[in-house]
């Protein structure tokens, strides 16, 4: 945040008192102290006050652990600070651990809406825009359909280089900047699971590739959540409450480049992964 400082200036003419000579003073400008204040600590779940820290000054560092709740270290803008309460494990896994074993930055898109590219033809359109309809509300932001291409694009493409035989749809990573989102992929080998109809081998894939396209790097450690790494037609077929949290968490409180387990970095070196990701 910028802040001006206005430069006081008192223009001293005639009228200022005495018959001398008419001086010019200048009166160097004194600095608004920025009072240093509490920290109030929420939950990011429900909004309520959790505890607060010691006054800091804003721009300061500050760290709250509380039981509960992800370690917080962020820095202080003179706003409250939502923590986020969830498990490490199970945030760690699913949102900043990708396929290759490493952790990564919390990547997820900055801009609105995000246009979801779909085939051009109505049912597979109608079944994108259902299964978008429900990631958007789940992480609270705008997302919008269009035939063709956009900022997540869907395709079938059975010659895609599918890393096994098992594999019925991938997400791949292709563009981002300081970990913000600029362009995925999401290919299905077969439109019956793409469209999610009687022929899909698992329910809601499409939905599943989504979660990967707004920034779950991983996999749920939860068995049977739709994130979860292998599926089965019973499993569930939309968002659990846990990922769905962890979705606003990632939308609504933190931004790209956050760092495992919830360390916001520090000054401007958010660090962008050097190579396209792939997941399953
Ligand atoms: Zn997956």
């Amino acid at each position: 945040m910028k802040r001006t400082v206005g430069v006081l200036v008192c223009l001293c003419g005639l009228g200022c008192g005495g018959g001398g000579t008419p001086t010019r003073a200048v009166v160097p400008p004194t600095p608004t102290p920025v009072p240093s204040r509490p920290i109030v600590l929420r939950d990011g779940a429900t909004g309520s006050i959790v505890d607060q820290l010691a006054p800091q000054l804003p721009g300061s560092r500050f760290s709250a652990s509380r039981a509960g709740y992800l370690p917080r270290t962020a820095t202080f803008r003179g706003d409250d600070a939502f923590l986020w309460p969830q498990d490490q494990g199970y945030v760690t896994a699913l949102v900043y651990t990708a396929p290759d074993g490493k952790t990564y930055g919390m990547g997820r898109w900055m801009k609105s809406p995000v246009v979801v590219g779909a085939p051009d033809d109505p049912r597979t359109l109608a079944a994108v825009q259902r299964s978008v309809d429900e990631v958007a509300a789940a992480a609270g932001i705008a997302m919008t359909v269009v035939p063709g291409v956009g900022d997540i694009t869907v395709e079938v493409d059975a010659g895609a280089g599918f890393p096994s035989d098992r594999t019925i749809a991938f997400t791949r990573w292709e563009e981002w900047s300081g970990l913000e989102m600029r362009r995925v992929r999401i290919v299905f080998r077969s439109n019956n699971d793409l469209v999610d109809n009687r022929k899909a081998l698992c329910g809601n894939v499409l939905l599943h590739e989504l979660g990967h396209a707004l920034g779950f790097f991983g996999h749920s450690t939860e068995g049977r959540e739709l994130m979860a790494a292998f599926c089965s037609r019973g499993d569930n077929d939309t968002f659990g409450e846990s990922e769905k949290l962890a979705l606003r968490m990632m939308y609504r409180y933190r931004l790209p480049g956050n760092l495992a387990p919830d360390t916001e970095p520090e000054g401007t070196r958010a660090v962008a992964a050097a190579h396209p990701l792939q997941v399953e």
